[in-house]
């Protein structure tokens, strides 16, 4: 629409200024006062069809306003339409060639009217018809044999236009919707993506969090691991691992109920991240055990670590309702070498924890490298075990 009333804008432009030139032409040749007349009525509907155009660009947002301004312009173009068809039957001449001329003008609007209406068919009709059946019909009924080429070639130039403006308009309007198609499945996906984005990263956190503590899972940690791994075997930093797990919490849930014990967990997994540093990793590994991955560079700084967590957790109560609990945890711990397995690793750690529960539990074990029977390139002095 906005389009169409720019075309009007060009074409209420270049109307007068033609129907002058026409108007200058045939002066001395046709009727002065059906020319003065013809003239004036010219200029009146440009000037009308103009404003009318001016204001539908500028009320686009609102409905209703340019519904009105749409059937006015309607009216108007349909008018300044007629107007130009009475020229070849108001100021005709004795010389045919002005005669010619001034249906070669009325064509001339006809083409300027298609290329303005072609999207709005009934308009289009109505206005090609003011503008070519006047000719069409008068010289028809003319009695000389120009007059009545000029009546054919007046219905030819009708046929063709309202042919051409309806195969136009067809295609103009297809390509409208298809554009209109094109933006609202463009609207469409953008929101799926969005909707599979949020999919996504729900799933992603059901796949790696603990639904209980909303800790990081078993899955997490091994990935994470993984990742690390890599970049220690380049030369990246080392990896600790600390096993850790609640002592006797077996009893906690025969004496104050599963719920309590879930509470617990909750609070211990608080707790412990709290404690976690840097790139530290921490994940609920299973039931009560939980793991850490610490990047430290030797056993000591491993040992430091699992004992700041025994401390912390084992110093004030977890719960205060409904009474003060104090838990304690024991830790078991284990440094990576490089080239050694996830499972490995675990293995190590799970075998210090053991020993960890054995010698009495709140306490910090540590398997050490130097006393693995596959240790080669590294040496470290076992402190623990
Ligand atoms: P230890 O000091 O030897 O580790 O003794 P423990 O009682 O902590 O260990 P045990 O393996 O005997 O028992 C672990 C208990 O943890 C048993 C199980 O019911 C409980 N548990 C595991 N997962 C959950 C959970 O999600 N919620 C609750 N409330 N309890 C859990
Ligand atoms: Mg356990
Ligand atoms: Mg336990």
């Amino acid at each position: 629409m906005r389009q169409m009333a720019v075309r009007e804008i060009g074409a209420a432009l270049s109307s007068p200024l033609a129907a002058c030139l026409l108007a200058y032409t045939l002066s001395g040749l046709a009727d002065a006062q059906y020319l003065e007349a013809w003239l004036v009525t010219q200029i009146f509907f440009a000037a009308c069809n103009l404003a009318l155009s001016i204001l539908l660009l500028r009320r686009v947002d609102s409905d209703s306003a340019r519904t009105r301004l749409l059937g006015f312009l309607t009216i108007t173009l349909v008018l300044e339409a007629a107007s130009w068809g009475a020229a070849p039957v108001l100021l005709v001449t004795s010389d045919p060639i002005y005669n010619v001329l001034t249906l070669g003008f009325v064509c001339v609007a006809c083409s300027l009217a298609l290329h303005t209406l072609c999207l709005y068919q009934p308009s289009m009709v109505m206005v090609l018809l003011c503008l070519m059946v006047p000719s069409v019909v008068f010289h028809l009924l003319g009695s000389s044999v120009i007059d009545q080429i000029m009546g054919l070639g007046a219905l030819v130039v009708l046929g063709l236009s309202l042919f051409y403006g309806s195969v136009t308009g067809r295609l103009a309007r297809n390509g409208i919707k298809g554009s209109v198609q094109s933006v609202m499945l463009a609207d469409q996906l953008k929101s799926n993506t969005a909707d599979l984005r949020t999919a996504l990263r729900a799933i992603r956190q059901m796949a790696t969090r603990d639904p209980l503590t909303q800790c990081y899972n078993r899955r997490a940690v091994l990935e994470f691991l993984e990742r690390d791994m890599v970049s220690q075997d380049r030369g990246g930093p080392a990896i600790g691992v600390l096993l850790i797990d609640l002592d006797h919490f077996k009893q906690v849930n025969d004496s104050l109920g599963h719920l309590t014990g879930d509470d617990v967990l909750k609070a211990l997994s608080h707790r412990l991240n709290n404690l976690m540093r840097g790139n530290d990793f921490l994940a609920r590994y299973g039931g009560e055990e939980f793991v850490c991955l610490v990047h430290v560079t030797d056993e000591q700084q491993l040992l430091a670590a699992g004992e700041r967590i025994r401390i912390a957790v084992a110093e004030k109560p977890i719960l205060s309702k409904p009474e003060p609990l104090t838990i304690q945890v024991s830790v078991g711990a284990a440094m990576r070498r490089r080239g050694e397995e996830g499972n490995a690793l675990f293995a190590r750690a799970d075998k210090a924890l053991t020993k960890a529960k054995n010698a009495g539990r709140n306490q910090v074990l540590l398997d050490s490298i130097a006393s693995s029977p596959l240790v080669a390139d590294v040496n470290i002095t076992s402190t623990v075990d």
